[in-house]
């Protein structure tokens, strides 16, 4: 029932958000969005990484006419069970020709699988994981150092790869899979309806070199898509490290800089919305792109300025990556449920948000000043569609979270007087009046510009 129609009976269950100004990342949930995260089920998230690993391999050079093995028969029933989710999901196949390159020994048809919930604006909030899987030393099962950090490079991986060997891919990235699926899901049947976009996504070619999702974003920038965000996925379904230690109670995000990136800012947002939604959770923020001298598909985002973070568990056990090793029985599905609900609560607060304001003029220069005293913080921004109000943060320059918030009602300039702007870092996020809260557009001073004195000879 939704909230109108539960005042209307006379039957109101849940207190409604007091205003603009009660929003999740001030620490106030939505009943709405609780219900959705609480919808996560750790028992289908198991079937569904199960059933991924039983197709043998998944990869992106493997078998696609067998009807049970190879890259084909996954993505067709990864399609399938888009399709049986919801019909509100427009279900698709992003189809790509590639030609022979870099770890794609020879011409292969590159496919993502892609699932849509429609939203109030085109403006998109992706959702993945990547459904390919790999083996790079073929039959040679529990070969140490068989993991992508391993030293013998792409020649050596080419060479000794056997692209139909086992590579049953349970965690990597059968996981990220596994939530993408069950969130496109219970995003379809929350009854809600979001401003933005859902775009649900399972990539290909993430082995190769994150191909899937480079392909499909920079067709996206060619046809100026907008990009709220990417929350993706990859290697978040064990608790369990390769050293021994347990951890099911946090998981790391990444996310590339610098500190006023909006990558940052999605970073910054989820912790945030997880602590209101997953309070049992801890959200580990790292302040890189990735783990050490490694990758996944957040970076295809990224290159094109879609603002864009990767999950990963919290402790990672290298000797089931990459290998026959990687099934199903080395997961925790309980610990990947809270992954996803961490997902869940962080994705669906900002589809129901406005889009973040702008901040900076055409020419990208950022709209704050000292005022007309010229000791002022002087806060200009663009007005948000579906705005109700606004609220504006700052914080110390060396500090790397925001300090100090201020709703200040539904205006597109304020002052804080005798703030020195030389001295703060300061945002602002729109909020609709249901309490929903945007990302922070960050007023990021730019960096001088020096030239080379020329000395005379
Ligand atoms: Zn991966």
């Amino acid at each position: 029932m939704s909230r109108v129609l539960a005042v209307a009976a006379g039957l109101l269950l849940t207190p409604p958000l007091a205003s603009a100004q009660a929003t999740a990342a001030q620490g106030v949930a939505d009943p709405r969005i609780t219900a959705l995260v609480a919808s996560v089920s750790p028992e289908r998230l198991q079937a569904t990484a199960t059933k991924l690993a039983s197709f043998g391999t998944r990869s992106t050079l493997s078998d696609t006419v067998s009807t049970t093995r190879g890259i084909g028969a996954a993505r067709r029933w990864i399609y399938d069970e888009f399709k049986r989710a919801s019909p509100k999901l427009q279900v698709a196949f992003d189809r790509h020709m590639l030609a022979r390159q870099g770890r794609i020994t020879r011409e292969v048809e590159l496919v993502n699988v892609v699932a849509i919930l429609p939203g109030r604006s085109a403006r998109r909030i992706y959702i993945s994981g990547h459904y390919d899987a790999v083996n790079p030393r073929g039959n040679a099962p529990n070969n140490p150092g068989a993991g992508a950090g391993a030293a013998g490079g792409d020649a050596q991986m080419r060479a000794e790869m056997d692209h139909n060997a086992d590579a049953p891919g349970a965690n990597d990235d059968g996981s990220g899979t596994a939530l993408t699926m069950e969130l496109a899901r219970a995003f379809a049947n929350s009854g809600l309806e979001f401003d933005a976009t859902l775009v649900f996504v399972t990539w290909a070619g993430e082995e190769q070199g994150l191909l899937g999702a480079m392909v499909h974003a920079q067709t996206l920038a060619a046809a100026k898509g907008t990009v709220t965000a990417n929350f993706n996925n990859d290697i978040v379904g064990s608790s369990l490290g390769g050293n021994g230690i347990i951890d099911a109670e946090s998981v790391r995000i990444y996310s590339l800089g610098p500190e006023d990136s909006m990558n940052r800012s999605l970073a910054r947002y989820i912790a945030r919305v997880a602590g209101v939604y997953v309070p049992s959770h801890t959200i580990r923020l790292m302040a890189r792109e990735d783990r050490f001298g490694r990758g996944s598909d957040h970076s295809s985002f990224t290159a094109f300025d879609f603002p864009a973070v990767v999950f990963r568990e919290a402790n990672e056990n290298y000797q089931r990556q990459h290998n026959t090793e990687d099934k199903p029985e080395g997961m925790d599905f309980r610990y990947l449920a809270q992954n996803t609900r961490v997902n869940a609560a962080a994705a669906a607060s900002l589809a129901l948000a406005p889009p973040a304001p702008k901040v900076t003029t055409g020419g990208g220069t950022p709209t704050i000043s000292r005022g007309t005293t010229g000791y002022d913080a002087a806060l200009q921004w663009e007005a948000s569609p579906g705005a109700a109000g606004y609220r504006v943060y700052w914080r110390n320059t060396w500090s790397n979270d925001w300090e100090r918030s201020q709703y200040v009602g539904n205006v597109t300039r304020f002052l804080l007087p005798n703030v020195s702007i030389d001295d703060y870092v300061f945002g602002v996020a729109a909020v609709n009046a249901e309490g929903h809260e945007s990302l922070v557009s960050a007023y990021v001073s730019p960096n001088r510009r020096m030239q080379e004195v020329q000395i005379k000879k």
